[in-house]
């Protein structure tokens, strides 16, 4: 067995352990093994980071915009230049073996993006109030900003987040998600190269250790948080005291309607392998995890959909032949498996069912789950209204489309939905009358990044765009 590798913090431009020395364990999915150790850090490691990173603010953010959007564009070199380590990390923390396909290679164009907009970002408007009067506004950044990231799709997130925050002029400290720490902890070590010190700072450990003081620090003053919506409260309640103010990009239950209409080879592979079958299990947060199926086509979807899921190969993320890796902890895995035998007891099983060591045999200690599929008619089962975060879904039937829309707003969630269906003015009823923050027509999980992502409900508010990190103030000029 390789050696477990040991990574660390970055505070200041300095590589360093956690104050205490503690450290955590990084689980391999595939295996249950542990293979590398991450700092358990605490509140003093926060301070510390906070503190260079409000040091390092006014150097950072009183340079030229086109001097930011240099050294942002030097980042985003890195995905190119260690793309393969950069990929390879993120496999070995998350199991997701479409990596090989979607690497980090390509998240450099994030920071060059950012890079394009960091004048934009500052730029404010003038207004004649009146003839001798002259209004006019200028963008600033907000200070230090605390980034909260989730496990399932880690360097990408962390990617996402650094980029926007300073190209606004920020400076950041950044937690990443405790059981995928390393892909970016060598990020950081990176970054440490590239940017000056105390610009990004990254702060390893467990939510309620590090993230929780980092929210309530005073000298925070926004947040950028992916995650569940049990801990945006969490956090939200944390953050109360100072009034920072937070962009949140939350879970789903994401409704995946087909009309009777539709392109069924199309959809079929839409509601599943796009969607919520997917090559990291389910974990994603847009997971088409209710899929709604006009009754007459119902028998015929369902065969083609458990034609497509058997075809999944789970395995080994780093086996070619994969379609599937595992869940990404025995935390998780514990919680899916809950769902699954809940399903079973309350409605019927239309397919999968399965879990565990016997579903691959040659990594028994992996946390493996077998595509899922239920039916019911009521989407009041927990089933239908928790997010699962699995390869799990439930199909609901329906006759018309009023209804379709009417189960799809019956959740407490709204990231995302897809509808299928060839008949053009249903296409834009359904954009109209769903309440999600994204709809897809004939297409799923298609993330544009020209536009928008932004949950409404308990899926979150604000996104990680540039103009989310820098804000207006107004000055007032009497000329008369
Ligand atoms: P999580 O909420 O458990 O954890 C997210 C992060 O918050 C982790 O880094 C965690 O350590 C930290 N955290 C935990 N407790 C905290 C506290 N008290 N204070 C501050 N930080 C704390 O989520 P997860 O399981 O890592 O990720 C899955 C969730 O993320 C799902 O709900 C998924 O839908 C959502 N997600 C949303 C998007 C989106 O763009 N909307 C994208 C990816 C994932």
């Amino acid at each position: 067995m390789s050696a477990i590798v040991e990574y660390r913090n970055l505070i200041g431009g300095e590589l360093r352990p956690a104050a205490s020395r503690r450290l955590l364990d990084s689980f391999n999915p595939a295996t249950g093994q542990v293979w590398a150790k991450v700092p358990a850090s605490d509140k003093s490691d926060v301070a510390d980071a906070v503190a260079a990173a409000k040091r390092a603010f006014p150097a950072w953010s009183g340079l030229p915009a086109a001097v930011r959007a240099h050294y942002l564009r030097k980042a985003g070199e890195l995905f190119a230049n260690y793309g393969d380590e950069l990929t390879r990390l993120e496999m070995l923390s998350i199991g997701c073996h479409a990596l090989k396909n979607n690497t980090a290679h390509g998240l450099g164009f994030l920071f060059d993006r950012a890079a394009g907009q960091t004048l934009e970002a500052v730029t404010g408007r003038a207004v004649q109030l009146d003839p001798t009067t002259l209004g006019y506004t200028t963008r600033e950044p907000y200070g230090v900003v605390a980034a909260i990231v989730p496990f399932n799709a880690p360097i990408a997130m962390a990617a996402s987040k650094i980029s926007v925050v300073i190209a606004g002029g920020n400076t950041l400290v950044l937690k990443p998600p405790e059981q995928a720490t390393p892909g970016i902890l060598r990020l950081a070590e990176l970054l440490k190269d590239v940017l000056p010190p105390g610009v990004v700072n990254f702060v390893s450990g467990l939510g309620a250790d590090v993230g929780d003081p980092l929210t309530r620090h005073p000298d925070v003053r926004r947040i950028t948080m992916t995650g569940s919506a049990g801990t945006a409260r969490l956090i939200q309640r944390a953050a109360a005291d100072n009034l920072t103010s937070s962009v949140f990009e939350l879970g789903g239950k994401s409704p995946n309607i087909v009309f009777a209409d539709a392109n069924l080879d199309k959809a079929a592979e839409g509601v599943t392998i796009r969607s919520i079958f997917t090559a990291n299990a389910g974990q994603a947060c847009v997971g088409g995890s209710r899929i709604l199926i006009q009754r007459p086509i119902l028998n015929e979807m369902l065969t083609r959909m458990e034609t497509i899921a058997k075809k999944h190969k789970i395995g080994d993320p780093f086996d070619g032949a994969t379609t599937m890796g595992p869940v990404i902890s025995k935390v998780q895995y514990d919680k899916i498996v809950g769902y699954i035998e809940m399903g079973k007891k309350e409605t019927k099983l239309v397919f999968g069912g399965n879990y565990g060591p016997e579903l691959v045999p040659s990594l028994p200690g992996g946390f493996w789950v077998e595509p899922t599929l239920f039916m019911t008619e009521d989407n009041s089962l927990r089933i239908c209204q928790e997010e699962i975060f699995g390869p799990v879904a439930a199909v609901i039937p329906f006759d018309t489309e009023e209804q379709a829309i009417a189960i799809s707003n019956d959740s407490r969630f709204g990231l995302a939905a897809g509808v299928w269906t060839n008949d053009a003015a249903r296409m834009h009823r359904c954009i109209r009358g769903i309440n999600a923050g994204t709809v897809w027509i004939n297409t799923y999980l298609h993330i544009g990044y020209e536009l928008p992502f932004i949950g409404i409900k308990d899926s979150g508010y604000g996104y990680d765009d540039i103009m989310e990190f820098t804000r207006e103030k107004a000055a007032v000029i009497a000329t008369g």
